[in-house]
């Protein structure tokens, strides 16, 4: 069965931006006649705002953009992530460098802006050095995916990234490693989420085949900039949603769709029509 997700981190209420996405998720799952699931991605606890997610499920509601069964929280999920970090266990290696060490020794930076680690680690740890970070290891081969909308992606992650962090020893399992297995055990077929992510999505591939786990189909719908050309987002202030029919109209328009209202939206679901864009502004 076709099914999608919405997999906002609560860091603040939803945006314009999280919109978009969540609103491609949802028709795109509802007129395959698929589920459509929620996971709240608060992992990263020093981030997250106390209210944020119960404000984010009552904007949905609000929309009408129903999810099925409980929402799952990644916080309180760390066991199973443990579970996968073992099996990926033969294919790491702990990495002992400083983020100094990184910027000092990097190949450059990657597209989403991180230093591309050099592998400094990978052959084990001079005596006396301490345990940072488990890095699972990358490859020279091509890894390549066609996105629904942004069309054909490929990556050499060896070069483009780096051998990268599946685990930290100050507890936290990474991003990357939660969204795999979460996709992987909640069944989830098809990922339509922010270009943002486009260029995570070789890691997580990479990762789905270290850990024979299928790969979901992907559509990444162009980042929401606002008027100064910055990604909306916490950090760039972005207004937080009431739920209001203007903001799902904006939404709808902001993904080429004709329609003005949810149903007629559903009933016309066309993603040939997003913009192939990684990222775009609001239209006027
Ligand atoms: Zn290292």
């Amino acid at each position: 069965m076709v099914t999608g997700r919405f997999a906002p981190s609560p860091t603040g209420p939803l945006h314009m931006g999280s919109l978009v996405a969540a609103l491609a998720s949802w028709l795109d799952a509802r007129a395959a006649g698929g589920r459509w699931l929620l996971r709240m991605e608060d992992l990263d606890r020093a981030r997250c705002e106390p209210g944020a997610a119960q404000a984010i499920l009552r904007t949905l509601e609000r929309l009408g953009l129903t999810w099925d069964g409980d929402v799952v929280w990644q916080s309180r999920r760390t066991q199973v992530y443990e579970l996968f970090l073992e099996k990926l266990k033969p294919h790491t290696y702990w990495c002992a460098c400083s983020r100094r060490e990184i910027a000092d020794s990097s190949l450059g930076l990657a597209a989403d802006g991180a230093q591309i680690y050099p592998g400094t680690c990978r052959d084990g740890l001079q005596p006396g050095r301490t345990r940072r970070a488990l890095r699972i290891r990358t490859e020279n081969d091509a890894i390549g995916f066609d996105d629904r909308v942004q069309g054909p992606q490929s990556q050499v992650l060896s070069r483009d990234v780096g051998d990268f962090v599946v685990y930290r020893t100050d507890g936290v399992v990474s991003y990357q490693l939660a969204v795999v297995v979460d996709d992987a055990q909640q069944g989830v077929t098809d990922v339509v989420r922010g270009a943002d992510l486009l260029d995570s999505t070789a890691r997580q591939i990479h990762l789905q085949r270290r850990l024979g786990l299928p790969t979901p189909r992907y559509l990444h719908v162009p980042a929401v900039l606002n008027a100064a050309g910055e990604k909306l987002s916490k950090q760039t202030d972005a207004a937080p949603l009431a739920g209001s029919p203007d903001e799902l109209r904006a939404a709808l328009a902001f993904l080429g769709q004709r329609a003005t209202n949810l149903d007629e939206a559903l009933r016309a679901w066309n993603p040939a029509l997003i913009p192939r864009r990684r990222a775009a502004a609001l239209p006027r």
